[in-house]
Formats: C-alpha cells, structure tokens, sequence
C-alpha cells in the first residue's frame, strides 16, 4: 500500500478540522506498521482513510496497483469485504452468535456456503488454541479468548491487510502481550500486512516499524 499526501478536513460547526496535513508512507506487502501519538492527532483518521472506511479530502492511496480513493461505493465495500480484516478494541463480535458463526460470518457474507464457513472457523479456532470454543457465545469467553476470535474473524478470508485500532487497549497487560502475539503470527502466517494503532509503546514495540503523529502529520517513523 502507498499513500502519498494525504490530507482529511472535517466541518464541524462552521470550523474545518484538519486531522490529516499531508501524510505519506509505503506499507509493503506483509509488513508491520505501529500508528502511534497523543489523542487527536489524526491517527484513526489515517486508520480509516487507508481502509476505505473515510474518504480523504486529497491525496491517493494504491494498493496493488488500484487506486482506492476513485473507486465507487459499491467497489470499496467490496475491497473492504475480500481483502482486508478488521480488529476493533472491545472485539464487536455479535453477542447472540456462537463463536464459530462469528467467525465465520465475513465468509458467509462473501457467498461461501455455511457448512464450508463453519468448517474453516472450526480450523482457525484451532490455530489459535480455542479449538472447544466454537459451541460458546462472546460473552461466555474471558477478553482475550474473545480477542483472539475477533482475530481469527478478521483472517477467516484471507486478507491483504489487517486493521487493528487499540487490539489491546480494554486488556491487562499479560493478556494484551499473548494477543499481540497471536495477532503478529497470524499474519505474519498469512502474508497479512498489519497495520495497528496503539497509545501504547509496549506494543508498539512488538511491530518491526513505527509511525509518530503529530497534527495530522508524521513526525517520526521508526524501523527495527
Ligand atoms: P486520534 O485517533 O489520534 O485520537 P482522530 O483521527 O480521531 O485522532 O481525530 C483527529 C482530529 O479530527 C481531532 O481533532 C478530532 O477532534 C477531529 N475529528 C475526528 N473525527 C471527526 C469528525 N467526524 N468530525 C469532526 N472532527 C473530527
Ligand atoms: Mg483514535
């Protein structure tokens, strides 16, 4: 993925807020990108604009060749749906779905039959060492078991990118650590890029390369 000068303005009021000033980076394929800096500097801005979620006002953003700020509602849901993953704070796993369906269900969606959806969430459970948990409901797991589900609905469809926005953030510190690691492995089992914000450099750590916003604006990249 490239971006290069990529700005948002928001209206809110009669004010324009400027939550991106230009920013531009190269994310190759499979690689892992920490989004880290103070609240308000634009970085779940950048986070959604990369993942077709937000348009940005200018700027372009190319993944594999296909320029993703032109395309037309219809084509980025559809980008959205077949190749990238997302990973949210709290899971958002739907509650009144065993965990196997939840896992399933981006498969499902893109038109793959139930039984065969089923049986591929039933082998990510076991990858991610849950394999009894698929019978169970969200809520009948402690937060990191849910977590890791959250994980494996975001890779059930194989994806080129992985969105993580605060993965870690409602979890201790111990759990949080084993998440990160299922989550880095799994993508980095499947090829996946991940690209994650974090307030915390602990995890950011974890990721081989490192963004530090500032005002809509990177103000450092770090790489290990
Ligand atoms: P971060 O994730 O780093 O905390 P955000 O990307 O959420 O930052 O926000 C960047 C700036 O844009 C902030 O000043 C925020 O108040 C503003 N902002 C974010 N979303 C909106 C919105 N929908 N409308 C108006 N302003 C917004
Ligand atoms: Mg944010």
């Amino acid at each position: 993925m490239v971006v290069n000068g990529l700005t948002k303005l928001y209206q809110r009021g009669g004010n324009t807020v400027q939550a991106l000033a230009g920013v531009s980076l190269s994310i190759p394929q499979g690689s892992q990108l920490a989004i880290m800096g103070p609240s308000g500097c634009g970085k779940t801005t950048l986070l959604h604009c990369l993942a077709g979620v937000l348009r940005p006002t200018t700027g372009s953003i190319t993944l594999d060749g296909t320029e993703m700020t032109t395309l037309s509602e219809g084509a980025i849901s559809e980008l959205r749906l077949k190749h990238f993953g997302f990973v949210f704070q709290d899971g958002q796993l739907l509650p009144e779905l065993p965990c196997q369906e939840n896992i399933a269900m981006p498969l499902m969606l893109a038109g793959v039959a139930r039984k065969e959806a089923i049986a591929r969430a039933q082998q990510i459970l076991v990858n991610l060492g849950l394999e009894g948990a698929g019978p169970y409901r969200p809520g009948q797991l402690s937060g990191g078991q849910a977590q890791r589900v959250a994980i494996g609905r975001a890779l059930i469809t194989n994806p080129k990118v992985v969105f993580a926005d605060e993965p870690t953030g409602a979890l201790d510190q111990s759990t949080g650590a084993e998440v990160m690691g299922v989550l880095t492995y799994a993508c980095q089992s499947t090829g996946a890029s991940l690209i994650l914000v974090t307030h915390d450099p602990s995890v950011a750590a974890r990721l081989p390369h490192e963004i530090h916003m500032r005002d809509g604006l990177i103000d450092q990249q770090v790489s290990r």
